[in-house]
């Protein structure tokens, strides 16, 4: 792949939420939940130029707010629930739906930065 080749960021994107490498779809890029790997475990390409900062963490909050309150206002409405379940219930929904998205997120900025040829990629 020459330097000049346009990268493809909507597959960059797609391979990083599926927590792949953005450049061969197939060695993994993140290691002990969200450390970015030094390089591809299977094309080897470096991905320690890699900086996504907060952006991950930011984006994942905005999707997990979206998803969550409109649930409260459905469960509201719809029903009567006790609020100490609702709230228990909920904080659980969160808290998981955030940590099943947060690598994905990330993977997904590490592949555009690769697509965009940021920071060095
Ligand atoms: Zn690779």
């Amino acid at each position: 792949m020459s330097d000049e080749e346009k990268r493809d960021a909507k597959q960059a994107a797609i391979r990083g939420f599926m927590l792949k490498c953005p450049s061969c779809g197939i060695g993994k890029t993140l290691h002990k939940y969200l450390k970015v790997r030094d390089k591809c475990s299977h094309c080897g390409i470096e991905l320690h130029h890699a900086s996504v900062d907060d952006g991950p963490a930011y984006f994942t909050l905005m999707v997990v707010v979206a998803v969550i309150f409109p649930l409260f206002a459905i469960l509201y409405t719809q029903f009567d629930p006790n609020p100490f379940l609702v709230a228990l219930s909920l904080m659980g929904v969160a808290t998981g739906l955030a940590l099943w998205l947060l690598p994905r997120v990330k993977g997904v900025f590490l592949g555009l930065q690769w697509a965009a040829r940021l920071h060095g990629f």
